[in-house]
């Protein structure tokens, strides 16, 4: 059954799919979870997840690979990242097992919305845990949801990857002991702001430094770090608060053995940027966003080129988006059929 949607215009926008995943959490534990017609979720006006920031989220994708089947991109480890998640905002664990479960459910109930191999496009998975229920005072919530939607996505880069260029932040993305290593909505409010800042200033997002001393980079808005040194290591930025990125440790593999590069976790200097012939930022949304350049203070440094993608750059986009739509022959455990 077609659904009638023109996916070469797919951008990254809300649409109303047919089906999504409820789980609901209460006296201990997780009931079976069913899949809904309903996109509106009905909360008690106290819930901490509207007052206190208690929730968190993942976000991943489906892939339509050329002979028809439909695949997940290693959805163990976002299960683990918010298991990770939940811990840090004192919320129950979604065990890894239902949280693939949920996300298979969710593909094959709207099968018809995953765009078809060769368009780019995909289908973006949002699983979320919210801490509901009557409360008061600062404390965990006596109840929680753990829902999954999808949405089709467009390509990040219609027309092809091309850089972009980033600005430093004077505002902090996360502290080093604080919760930048969870995917909790919190870091992201804080994060608005910021980012408006560099559009204004014509730059596509900010990059955040080290909260501690402001030399080192952190993140790229909300996309990890890394850069090609001149004699081909893939080098990225190693700190408790970063969010750690799956595209970021898979490509960080595909490096090391796809393209036999040396691959560095190590402080990266803003000031020394000049170690990088290529750079860019990476996350499931884009894979790898190109970096041109970076202004920090009143330099401007450019990379490869401001045009133009490099070819490190290239081969690692190339060699995991192969990866994903089943065109690259995957590591063990990576792809999980629906
Ligand atoms: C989600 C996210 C990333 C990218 O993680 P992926 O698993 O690669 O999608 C990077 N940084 C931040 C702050 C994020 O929220």
């Amino acid at each position: 059954m077609s659904k009638n949607i023109e996916w070469g215009k797919l951008g990254f926008a809300y649409m109303k799919t047919d089906f999504r995943y409820v789980s609901r959490w209460k006296d201990g534990s997780w009931d079976e979870g069913k899949l809904v017609e309903d996109n509106n979720l009905t909360i008690s006006e106290s819930s901490t997840a509207l007052h206190y920031g208690q929730q968190c989220f993942e976000g991943l994708k489906a892939y339509r690979t050329k002979d028809g089947k439909i695949q997940l991109f290693r959805p163990d480890e976002n299960a683990k990242r918010l298991i990770n998640s939940c811990t840090r905002v004192m919320m129950p664990e979604v065990p890894v097992e239902k949280f693939i479960d949920a996300c298979k459910q969710v593909v094959k109930a709207n099968e018809d919305f995953v765009p078809p191999y060769g368009s780019g496009a995909t289908l973006y998975l949002r699983p979320f845990v919210i801490g509901v229920g009557d409360n008061l005072g600062v404390k965990p919530a006596p109840e929680y949801i753990f829902c999954v939607f999808c949405v089709p996505v467009g390509p990040y880069f219609k027309g092809g990857m091309a850089p972009v260029n980033f600005i430093t932040s004077d505002f902090d993305r996360a502290a080093p002991y604080g919760t930048g290593a969870a995917k909790v909505g919190g870091n992201y409010a804080g994060s608005l702001y910021p980012h408006q800042l560099a559009v204004k200033k014509g730059f596509a997002d900010c990059i955040y430094l080290d909260p501690m001393t402001h030399t080192k980079i952190e993140e790229v808005g909300a996309a990890n770090f890394f850069g090609i040194t001149k004699n081909d290591k893939f080098v990225t930025p190693k700190s408790p608060s970063i969010l750690p990125s799956i595209t970021k440790y898979s490509l960080m593999h595909i490096a090391k053995e796809y393209l036999e590069m040396e691959v560095e976790e190590r402080d990266v200097l803003v000031d020394h940027l000049d170690e990088f012939k290529e750079a860019g930022a990476c996350g499931t949304a884009a894979v790898i966003t190109p970096i041109g350049g970076i202004q920090h203070k009143d330099k401007f440094h450019v990379f490869h080129s401001e045009k133009e993608v490099g070819p490190v750059t290239k081969k690692l986009y190339n060699t995991l988006y192969g990866i994903q739509f089943g065109d690259v022959e995957a590591p063990e455990g990576w792809i999980v059929e629906v």
